[in-house]
């Protein structure tokens, strides 16, 4: 099955379940298999990364999520990040060959416009024209028309 997967070979449902059944030191050799996929495909595989750019502080209950304010996981608890501090990953994940880069905000979403969200769409513009060739995509919760125009309108 080992050189099945190498050779890039579908397996079976049955066959693929398998892995999921795979503990103790036998997991070092699903480990090393992995390692020997990634560098044998590493030039097809297509690598992308998010940002939490804002994190917690959501007045909403979803009784999974840790972002709401109203369940107390200890999830790092902050505003908006700045530009310079989105821009400072960017770089990092382009430079480890990343080339699709989502950001993430925490709370309902934005159905009205506000200020904050603005400034979210001026930093994607900021990114898109500093790496042209970086997708860049987001998930911001709940959309207005205006609001789901303007992203467009900046190249989503
Ligand atoms: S609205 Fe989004 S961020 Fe807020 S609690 Fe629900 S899932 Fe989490």
């Amino acid at each position: 099955m080992h050189n099945k997967v190498l050779d890039g070979i579908d397996l079976s449902f049955e066959e693929a379940i398998l892995f999921g059944g795979v503990s103790g030191v036998d997991l070092l050799d699903l480990v090393s298999l992995a390692f020997k996929v990634k560098k044998r495909y590493s030039k097809d595989l297509h690598v992308c990364t998010i940002l939490n750019a804002e994190s917690g502080l959501c007045w909403e209950d979803c009784s999974y999520c840790s972002q709401s304010s109203s369940h107390n996981t200890g999830v790092s608890v902050y505003n908006l990040l700045p530009f310079d501090s989105v821009l400072r990953r960017v770089e990092k994940a382009y430079e480890m060959g990343v080339r699709h880069f989502g950001i993430v905000t925490s709370g309902y979403g934005y159905k009205e416009m506000s200020d904050e969200f603005r400034t979210i769409v001026s930093y994607i513009i900021g990114l898109k024209k500093r790496f042209p060739d970086m997708e860049i995509c987001a998930s911001l919760g709940v959309l207005g028309e205006e609001t789901a125009k303007m992203l467009v309108e900046a190249g989503f």
